[in-house]
């Protein structure tokens, strides 16, 4: 991309979605009877919806075509091994397990590959991902180098792993106990930063030496591939598809949310190099999914996913992925609002703590900032802070983690730049008045993953 003149987004419009279109009263009406939690907003009152890149992209002229070669017999669907064949060309893993989301396979390998009192490192914590692991008896552990804590690093890599920390780990609790290190790429609660193929290099060598496997959640995979192209040394002349197959080769197993990277609105995948795991996940897909050549997605779902595949890969389409959140992630930071640096891949990230400085974690400014933003314009965000971070396993106490982010999660080929350009004005609106937004008080806390349903009241 040629920063001195203006890009558009490689595609045309072929269909519209209308949108609605409501009065700041309504809003806060409506925020209200949602509890202060954006997740529990009707999607007819929100009007740019930026809750999650998760299965919100939009399908291509040929993903829909394909739609209607969906073979929906119950075994052995021709669609299956259209997604097998996508999955050993673009990724290079040998056994594939559909699932019906990234969780579902998520949940496989954990109970396959964890057993009670286990240790599991990863680059940052991702909410189902420790659940899972936690539900089968492990216990996450935090490897993420320091700068991915600090909003205001400018580390290109933010999802380096500390190579020292892991070491000390394996040294202390025995690699017997550490059945997986877990790679994120690009991380997001760390506000979707990369992870550099150097790291993974040495990451890759060091786990070898005790003979602790790799587990790649490869949800945004194409989009970490895109920064190692434009910010790593030897990597500027490679195709994205090349890093991608180069990341996925450092790696045994991978987790697929295909609803992000691979452009469709369901799906997901096991996808594992050792057969004997693949025994147990395919044996076991049968109990919480459906028959391992569906895994609970129809054959038309999968045939979808196998060409988002192929086009997440393509440098055109990732480029303006991209480049559209750096597009709004830049206007905010001419503005001065405090979001985390560098601009992530998936969304931009609003540091809450520095937005609403006269607000404590107890009193939860980004939850408050998302349904504040929501009320100024109808613009959805969601809160990823003390909320999303839920409690301690054991104490039970409030984690308090050190970001307390708004997340602005850009869809996939949904939204053109003027609508980034509604949303940069809302932020900045808010900004203005950030000294009169209130803080929350939890009135109703589940037990499980609490962001998506807890409701709250505005304090007085
Ligand atoms: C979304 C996501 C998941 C879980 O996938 P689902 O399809 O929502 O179940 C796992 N890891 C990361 C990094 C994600 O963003």
């Amino acid at each position: 991309m040629q920063t001195s003149r203006s890009w558009a987004e490689p595609y045309k419009i072929k269909m519209v979605e209308p949108l609605f279109i409501t009065t700041r009263e309504e809003r806060e009406t409506y925020i209200k009877e949602a509890g202060y939690n954006t997740f529990l907003l009707r999607s007819r009152q929100v009007y740019i919806d930026l809750l999650t890149d998760s299965g919100t992209s939009a399908m291509s002229d040929r993903q829909w075509a394909a739609m209607m070669m969906g073979d929906e017999a119950y075994a052995g669907s021709e669609n299956f091994y259209h997604l097998e064949e996508a999955i050993h060309k673009y990724y290079g893993y040998k056994y594939l397990v559909p699932t019906h989301q990234g969780r579902g396979a998520e949940h496989i390998l954990s109970k396959i590959m964890i057993k009670d009192g286990d240790f599991v490192p990863g680059n940052m914590y991702f909410t189902t991902t420790r659940l899972h692991q936690e539900l089968a008896g492990g216990t996450f552990v935090d490897i993420i180098i320091k700068e991915a804590h600090d909003p205001e690093s400018t580390h290109l890599f933010k999802g380096d792993c500390d190579l020292q920390r892991l070491e000390d780990l394996i040294k202390e609790k025995g690699a017997d106990k550490i059945p997986y290190v877990s790679i994120a790429t690009t991380v997001n609660m760390a506000g979707g930063q990369p992870i550099s193929m150097a790291n993974l290099k040495a990451l890759r060598a060091l786990t070898a030496k005790y003979g602790i496997p790799i587990v790649h959640d490869m949800t945004r995979v194409a989009e970490n591939a895109y920064m190692i192209q434009q910010n790593e040394k030897g990597y500027q002349d490679k195709a994205v598809k090349q890093i991608v197959r180069e990341i996925c080769d450092l790696t045994d197993a991978a987790t697929m949310s295909a609803k992000k990277d691979a452009l469709v609105n369901i799906g997901g995948f096991l996808a594992v190099n050792d057969e004997e795991i693949f025994n147990q996940a395919r044996n076991m897909v049968v109990i919480y999914e459906g028959l391992h050549t569906y895994g609970g997605l129809a054959g038309r779902d999968m045939e979808a996913m196998a060409i988002g595949i192929s086009e997440s890969v393509s440098d055109d389409h990732i480029r303006a992925r991209v480049g559209q959140v750096l597009y709004l992630g830049k206007k905010l930071l001419n503005a001065g609002v405090p979001i985390v640096k560098p601009i992530g891949t998936h969304g931009v990230f609003i540091d809450a703590k520095k937005f609403l400085p006269h607000l404590t974690q107890e009193q939860f400014p980004a939850q408050s900032l998302a349904a504040e933003i929501y009320e100024d314009s109808g613009v959805r965000a969601m809160e990823r802070g003390i909320v999303s971070a839920g409690r301690d396993k054991i104490t039970g106490e409030n984690n308090h983690p050190e970001l307390e982010l708004v997340r602005l999660t850009i869809p996939r080929r949904v939204y053109t730049q003027a609508h980034m350009d509604v949303v940069a004005e809302s932020v900045q609106s808010v900004y203005n008045e950030r000294d009169k937004v209130k803080g929350l008080k939890m009135i109703y806390e589940p037990e499980y993953l609490r962001f998506f349903q807890a409701r709250f009241e505005k304090l007085g």
